[in-house]
């Protein structure tokens, strides 16, 4: 089984080695170059809505699968404890099920954030209007 190295980097390199996945904390990013060998660099955003990046102290995992749909590869792993699990082809109807899935849920992510947001200068306009009194 394939493995793969990480370093924990504050800017992501412009050139990228093999069989290394660049994690920049500040960026909330991870880059790596496609496990295939393809030579393509994936970049993959750490937030709730993309992935989420675990680090026990020596491995980390990332979360979920890695589909590179938008590369000629099309190549679709998972890195789990810096094993490379590889993941069957997926036909493009899944893909395409997948993408909208994905994209229903992120909208649904950022509404509630707004409506929280909302909520909080809401609450923020009052206390200010009342203790202005
Ligand atoms: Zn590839």
């Amino acid at each position: 089984m394939k493995t793969i190295s990480f370093v924990f980097v504050e800017h992501i390199p412009e050139k990228l080695d093999e069989g290394i996945i660049y994690v920049s904390l500040k960026y909330c990013t991870a880059v790596h170059k496609c496990c295939c060998g393809c030579q393509e660099e994936v970049v993959t955003p750490l937030s709730p809505v993309d992935w989420q990046l675990t680090f026990d102290g020596k491995t980390i995992t990332l979360d979920p699968s890695i589909g590179n749909w938008g590369l000629k590869c099309q190549s679709h792993y998972w890195i789990r404890k810096n094993k490379i699990i590889w993941s069957e082809k997926w036909p493009d109807s899944k893909i395409k099920l997948l993408q909208e899935a994905d994209q229903i849920e992120k909208e649904g992510y950022y509404k509630i954030i707004n409506k929280k947001r909302k909520r909080l200068w809401k609450w923020f306009f009052f206390y200010f209007v009342f203790t202005i009194v």
